[in-house]
């Protein structure tokens, strides 16, 4: 427990300094300011360094109140990842891979296809493998705005008055849980489908053992995505790939951006359910929940335990106060 506990303390440090596969990743940082300098280079024609650090790192943002909810949750969550969520996601995986393989080997008849595991097997495996962590990331976000259970526990996201890149990590334990069982269940029916068909492991094409195609999309500007910049790739890209802005869209208290633009990575998500809002200029964006919900998680106590009374309230309705409704569940009444 101990053990865990000083893990998780270290652990953040380490993510910076080392950790290539980690969102805090020092680069990663590194390439998000340096696009943000870019654009402020674009609208001021001498913009000076002191300039250019208070326009990267406004005081009114990384000093607001909901920021320092945000660096508090940051430390917490890093302490139940080291003692509870890293160990369930390897087992989680590990048995997955193995139960989807011995079911393969079952069904075949025998334990492996033992195919030539070549570049080939590589390119599709970094490609599949980029698929499967999107479509984790998407479906589990899918079920947290449109399950009301879900979505009390991921109110504490997007009760984010202001977004800086910690707030990606404002997250309730519950929905850390949800989404790490998706991605786990599907990474790990992939790793065991590929241990199937090939003779060997097979690895994605990686950047120091982080897949290639993954590193490429946080090195653009993945920390733009909670940020005070408003950036959107050039329009051939926009239509496939989500650029940070359309995330800051998500956060939006106004009705109209209500369940938009869930993907991660791929649009191709949002097109299929209904759910991509593709901005054709700059939008003036309040961040927070619909109505003013997110005053009421204003402190540690609230953004963790408030999603419990909620979800209690949504259950037995008589015995609770009124659960918020969501944005359009009051269109549907009105
Ligand atoms: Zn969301
Ligand atoms: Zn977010």
């Amino acid at each position: 427990m101990f053990e865990a506990m000083a893990q998780g303390l270290v652990s953040p440090i380490v993510e910076l300094l080392a950790r290539w596969d980690s969102k805090t990743f020092w680069l990663y940082f590194a390439c998000s300011a340096l696009m943000a300098a870019y654009i402020i280079s674009r609208r001021s024609p001498a913009p000076s360094i002191r300039g250019t650090l208070s326009f990267l790192f406004p005081r009114a943002i990384y000093a607001h109140p909901s920021a320092i909810n945000d660096y508090k949750i940051w430390i917490l969550n890093n302490l139940l990842n080291a003692a509870v969520l890293l160990p369930y996601a390897a087992m989680l995986t590990q048995a997955t891979s193995l139960a989807v393989e011995h079911a393969l080997g079952a069904l075949v008849g025998q334990a492996s296809l033992n195919w030539h595991a070549g570049w080939v097997s590589r390119v599709l495996f970094t490609a599949v493998e980029l698929l499967v962590i999107d479509a984790g990331f998407f479906f589990a976000h899918y079920l947290q705005h449109r399950v009301p259970l879900l979505w009390q526990f991921h109110k504490t996201h997007h009760s984010a008055e202001v977004l800086m890149p910690i707030t990606v990590f404002r997250m309730h334990p519950v929905d850390l849980m949800l989404h790490t069982s998706l991605v786990c269940v599907l990474a790990g029916g992939m790793i065991g489908i590929f241990s199937f068909l090939y003779a060997g492991p097979v690895t994605a094409f990686a950047v120091n053992g982080f897949n290639i195609c993954l590193f490429a999309f946080y090195v653009a500007g993945i920390h733009l995505r909670h940020a005070h910049v408003w950036v959107m790739y050039p329009r051939w890209i926009a239509k496939h790939i989500s650029s940070p802005a359309l995330h800051l869209i998500h956060h939006s208290s106004d009705p109209k951006h209500a369940d938009k633009n869930m993907a991660q990575i791929f649009n191709f998500w949002d097109r299929m359910f209904g759910t991509l809002y593709l901005p054709t200029e700059q939008e003036g964006i309040r961040f927070g929940l619909w109505n003013d919900e997110h005053l009421q998680f204003r402190s540690l106590g609230a953004l963790y335990g408030r999603p419990f009374l909620d979800a209690l309230a949504l259950l037995r309705p008589k015995r609770g106060p009124a659960v918020a409704a969501r944005p359009e569940e009051s269109v549907r009444r009105s």
